[in-house]
């Protein structure tokens, strides 16, 4: 059934890439986000986009007027570099998510989606790069990452509270590191695939084959290609899934292996410098995907290798659209 939804932050990575895929399907959608429209990653002429700050409890009311089904996507997010030096504006989407909560209650719409993050779970069963994969109970006893963490987990609840108390259908996925075309690859926001292939791409435009890694190259991660998210995230909204589930795949790999990965896609090899000083997150992080298998039968399978070869593709298409390859 075709349905009026609104997507927020749908300038930013994974907000461009919904509000595509829900307007293939024959939605009504309403695309908002901060930035001028000019600058979003992705923008459609048959969908309603709205510059709005969704801060102030007055938009996220108009963000909502006449709809049915609400992605709340928008954060002041990055990766590690920048929520490491920005704790007090990621705590400030405690603002959207807030207003958003509210403004949806009030405009009773039938679903909220709240997209959280596996930066909820306890540091402490994240020091080993030889992980055991994250279960869902593991964020508590709560010890969050510093900042960014702590206010998806603060806002997990409020969906929580929100429905307990006032009936508000909420559902909440913690998505683990997404990656993919039409998102962030410079600027300080990028996040580790993202910005090993530009690291990558440069060292092989620049001929100096040689690139910077954050920690020494042995932190432990899984990353999970957009489609998989976009299909993971419709399925935990159409669900009855009522806590937040894990949405991420459970390939780890070590980041020197996904450089390798990107030199193989690349076709060439780099020199590593490894920046020990450099912010570079928990040792170790999988998501373990049991809940997600148990109630949907399904979790993200797309290969690593498969989806940085797109992605590599697309950020160096960026890159070069205006100057020539040199090696
Ligand atoms: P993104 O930064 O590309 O997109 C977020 C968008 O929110 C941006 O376009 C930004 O302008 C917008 N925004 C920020 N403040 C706003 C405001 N006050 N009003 C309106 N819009 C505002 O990030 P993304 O990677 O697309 O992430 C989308 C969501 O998924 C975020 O909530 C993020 O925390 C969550 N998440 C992402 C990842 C990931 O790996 N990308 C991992 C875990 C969780």
């Amino acid at each position: 059934m075709k349905k009026k939804i609104v997507v927020t932050g749908a300038g930013g990575f994974i907000g461009g890439h919904l509000v595509n895929d829900l307007r293939q399907q024959g939605n009504t959608v309403r695309a908002v986000d901060i930035k001028p429209l000019e600058e979003w990653y992705q923008r459609f002429e048959d969908v309603d986009n709205l510059q709005l700050d969704l801060d102030l409890r007055e938009s996220c009311h108009k963000a909502v007027a006449g709809m049915e089904i609400v992605y709340n996507l928008a954060a002041n997010m990055g990766g590690m570099g920048f929520i490491e030096h920005n704790k007090a504006l990621c705590m400030l989407s405690v603002l959207i998510n807030t207003h958003m909560c509210i403004a949806a209650n009030e405009a009773d719409v039938d679903r909220y989606f709240f997209a959280s993050s596996a930066c909820v779970y306890n540091a402490d069963k994240q020091r080993d790069r030889n992980v055991v994969a994250l279960k869902e109970e593991d964020a508590y006893p709560a010890l969050a990452e510093d900042g960014y963490g702590w206010e998806k987990l603060f806002s997990e609840r409020m969906c929580r509270h929100f429905r307990e108390d006032y009936g508000l259908t909420t559902r909440v996925a913690r998505y683990h590191n997404v990656y993919g075309p039409e998102g962030t690859y410079t600027g300080g926001r990028e996040k580790a695939p993202a910005a090993i292939c530009r690291k990558v791409i440069e060292a092989k435009l620049s001929g100096t084959h040689e690139i910077e890694i954050w920690g020494d190259g042995q932190q432990t991660r899984s990353f999970m290609y957009i489609d998989d998210c976009l299909k993971g995230t419709q399925m935990i909204m159409e669900s009855d899934i009522l806590e937040p589930i894990n949405l991420g795949s459970s390939e780890l790999v070590t980041i020197n292996h996904l450089v390798d990965i990107t030199e193989d896609v690349a076709g060439i090899k780099v020199k590593r410098r490894y920046d020990l000083g450099a912010p570079k997150g928990v040792n170790g992080r999988n998501s373990d995907n049991t809940l997600i298998q148990n109630y949907l039968g399904w979790e993200p399978s797309i290969r690593l290798r498969d989806g940085m070869e797109r992605t590599y593709a697309w950020i160096y298409d960026q890159m070069t659209s205006n100057q020539p390859a040199i090696a």
